[in-house]
């Protein structure tokens, strides 16, 4: 005999970012008990560039979801400015993201599932989901808003996997990754994507938000941010205050090519992105608890980008539990997000190697369809920057 939990449900969803969100609207739409818990606030802070590329965009039209005004944000369109300092290239095109206020969005996002009929328990933690011993018996989990009984567990937690982490399944790489507001002047035009393989294998990025602010972020493999730390200031010529210093090698960078800043945020947050290390790592559950969004590895290991993920495979693990489905056809469903991630991989490989970088962007058009214009490397206040990371 299973014992008795304090909350019961068909369906507990573990997370309310956009796959829990996602799932639990659909669910719930369709007749569905859900519960969701999770374990932020609603309308908490949530560390993101707030970009949303032409297939998230093009998931909500599917799902007859239209952005609310709240969600948006100015440039509404930003171009991409890619920047090689390693090969001191530099190129622009219009990548199609539309510009949202993340937070905005998560809470539409989880409103909608409230409304559609879900019970959304925020600032509630799941700490540990335990296996049923029979096939048909419920899911037993406890969580910090009481013990909860649930035919269908939906673990989409995030980079913290907390679901995937009790299946045992193994868990995922994940690059470290600080943000934080930066007031420019002149104000940011386009989104920047910045290589320079001696700070990360990843990228570092800006991206311009309303009044002049923009958001300046990168993300760091594990243990790289203490060696940027200690790097700190002695190949630099632009102080910046010491909260900054895992970025100082970006705001050296806006500083040689003539923008003035200063920090709009006191220092930059830190939050984990899931960084795919080969396609075996992508994992859909077991039995009828399922993975979605980045618990199960859904994200761009290339560039970053996870809601589109998010919102496929949320809906996608809604359609099987709709079915009587369980993980397995789930990653029958998902074979699509897997061919994406493989492309993700490949660029993700190419971007890391400065070497073959230049080949990258040629084939750029032809992959994406997109026209690229090349840019000049000098001016713009740029001509002597200097390899290491520093103005010359
Ligand atoms: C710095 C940064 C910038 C990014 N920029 C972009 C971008 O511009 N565009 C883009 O498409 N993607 C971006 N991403 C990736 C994107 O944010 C994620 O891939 C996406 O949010 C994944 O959605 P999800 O629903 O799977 O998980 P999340 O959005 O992470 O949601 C998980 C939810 O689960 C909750 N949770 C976690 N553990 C528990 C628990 N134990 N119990 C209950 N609840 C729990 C969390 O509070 C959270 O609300 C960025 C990521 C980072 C870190």
């Amino acid at each position: 005999m299973q014992p008795v939990a304090e909350l019961s449900c068909d369906v507990l969803v573990i997370g309310g970012g956009p796959a829990g969100s996602t799932c639990a609207r659909l669910l719930a739409a369709a007749g569905r008990d859900v519960l969701v818990l999770d374990a932020r606030q609603v309308g908490g802070r949530k560390l993101c560039g707030g970009l949303l590329n032409r297939r998230a965009q093009l998931l909500l039209e599917d799902q007859g979801l239209s952005l609310p005004p709240a969600a948006c944000v100015e440039p509404a369109q930003p171009l991409l400015e890619y920047h090689d300092l390693d090969n001191r290239l530099r190129a622009c095109y219009t990548p199609g993201y539309r510009n949202i206020d993340r937070g905005a969005f998560d809470a539409w996002l989880l409103e909608l599932a409230r409304q559609a009929g879900a019970r959304v328990i925020s600032a509630a933690r799941v700490q540990s989901v335990e296996q049923p011993v029979a096939a048909d018996e419920a899911y037993l989990a406890q969580s910090t808003a009481g013990s909860v009984q649930a035919r269908w567990v939906v673990d989409a937690s995030g980079a913290s996997a907390c679901g995937r982490r009790q299946l045992g399944l193994p868990m995922l790489r994940r690059l470290d990754c600080l943000q934080g507001a930066l007031r420019l002047d002149p104000p940011l035009a386009n989104c920047w994507a910045v290589y320079q393989t001696a700070r990360t294998p990843f990228f570092g990025w800006l991206i311009p938000k309303a009044g002049g602010v923009c958001y300046a972020g990168a993300g760091l493999p594990p243990g790289q941010l203490m060696r940027q730390r200690q790097q700190r200031r002695t190949r630099f010529q632009t102080p910046w205050p010491e909260q900054w210093d895992g970025l100082g090698w970006l705001l050296d960078y806006l500083s040689a090519r003539g923008y003035r800043w200063e920090p709009a945020d006191v220092k930059p947050h830190g939050a984990p992105l899931v960084w795919l290390a080969r396609l075996g790592d992508v994992q859909c559950g077991r039995g009828r608890l399922l993975l979605a969004g980045e618990a199960a590895g859904l994200a761009s290991p290339f560039s970053g980008e996870g809601v589109s993920f998010a919102l496929a495979s949320g809906a996608a693990a809604a359609q099987c539990v709709l079915a009587g489905q369980g993980a397995a056809e789930l990653g029958a469903e998902l074979a699509g997000e897997r061919r994406r991630l493989w492309l993700a991989l490949a660029q993700a490989y190419v971007g890391a190697r400065p070497r073959l970088r230049p080949w990258g962007l040629a084939l750029l058009p032809r992959l994406t369809g997109r026209e690229l214009s090349r840019l000049g490397w000098d001016g713009q206040g740029a001509p002597g920057y200097n390899q290491d990371g520093g103005a010359a």
